[in-house]
């Protein structure tokens, strides 16, 4: 790989819930994304994916671990190269309806940053703000200037979102469960819209789900990494991950996917977990902590032994004690 554009090296972040009590939300993360790669982080609800789109964002501080942009530890920047930073790494939420300004037209929620970080003004401005707005297929951009965000569906929020993104010329944007709150018509037209952002601007993406079909439609050419209780449990190409899942946790996840031949997903073998209650963060298993619901458990090394993160081939990662699989 170049230079990766970011770097997490053993991240961990903790927080406190109560007096002297700590839950660990995101546990030695160490992952490296190039410049215009698409990666997705794929998870229940509870596993660190949203933590650690957080901290690589600048939102959220590590606890422990390092993260690099650019080669650049980010803890340590201040002035100018912390805006750069910031500006270079944007972040797109789940919920479009409370991160867009109600009182704001769409014209002043897209010209504020054009006018601070690009210095446009007058004719320029207003050619600016159309050009964003017709990147993110907003059109025609004129008829979404004056409109306030309540008067625009739920999918031409969230492109507004990503288009407020733009608007800075970010090099990566972390879109966190971004289609999650639209409808399932137009989701995939959501995602192939930041699919030909990537392809045009050069831009890297990380996008976070707790949907696994959707990250391999929107990852297919880039990587998935799967998380667990706030560690990765395995990350590979994710032509790689669908067809030769390693870790037992990708292999329930997919078992679980249906096929777009309903013939096909009727005779799909599920791998059903030991367990179907997922372990609280206030007190993880011992060991492999996914080891009270794995189906391929093997007994103490498994109860007792931390997996650690190993390459297996050229570009698979996994924490599991289980030989390689074909
Ligand atoms: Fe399952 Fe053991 Fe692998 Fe954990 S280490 S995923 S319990 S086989």
């Amino acid at each position: 790989m170049t230079q990766p554009l970011i770097e997490l090296k053993n991240v961990s972040r903790r927080f406190q819930v109560k007096r002297n009590t700590f839950i660990t939300a995101v546990s030695d993360v160490s992952l490296q994304i190039a410049p215009g790669e698409v990666v997705c982080l794929v998870g229940e609800s509870g596993c660190g994916k949203t933590t650690t789109g957080k901290m690589i964002a600048g939102l959220l501080a590590p606890s422990e671990g390092q993260i690099l942009f650019e080669g650049q530890d980010v803890t340590g920047l201040k002035g100018a190269a912390w805006e750069r930073y910031r500006l270079g790494v944007q972040m797109v939420h789940q919920d479009p309806y409370a991160s867009l300004n109600p009182t704001q037209t769409i014209f002043d929620i897209l010209a504020a940053p054009l006018q601070r970080h690009r210095a446009l003004r007058g004719a320029d401005l207003r050619a600016g703000v159309v050009d964003v707005l017709e990147s993110v297929d907003l059109t025609p951009a004129v008829d979404f200037l004056d409109k306030f965000p309540h008067q625009l569906s739920g999918g031409q929020r969230q492109r507004v979102s990503v288009a407020r993104a733009l608007t800075v010329n970010p090099k990566f944007i972390i879109a966190d469960e971004a289609v999650s709150m639209v409808d399932v018509s137009i989701r995939i037209s959501l995602l192939n819209t930041l699919l030909q952002l990537k392809e045009r601007n050069g831009l890297a993406v990380l996008f976070i789900t707790h949907d696994l079909a959707l990250a391999k439609y929107f990852a297919w050419e880039g990587r998935v990494g799967v998380m667990y209780l706030g560690k990765l449990a395995e990350i590979a190409p994710a032509r790689q991950l669908v067809e030769a899942p390693q870790h037992p946790y990708t292999r329930v996840l997919l078992s679980a996917i249906p096929e777009a031949d309903p013939e096909r997903t009727r005779h799909k073998q599920r791998i059903e977990l030991r367990s179907m209650d997922v372990p609280s963060l206030l007190r993880l298993p011992s060991g492999c902590a996914f080891h009270p619901r794995c189906p391929f458990y093997m007994g103490d090394v498994c109860k007792t032994s931390v997996p650690a993160l190993t390459l297996r081939g050229d570009q698979t990662w996994v924490s599991c004690h289980l030989p390689p699989s074909a």
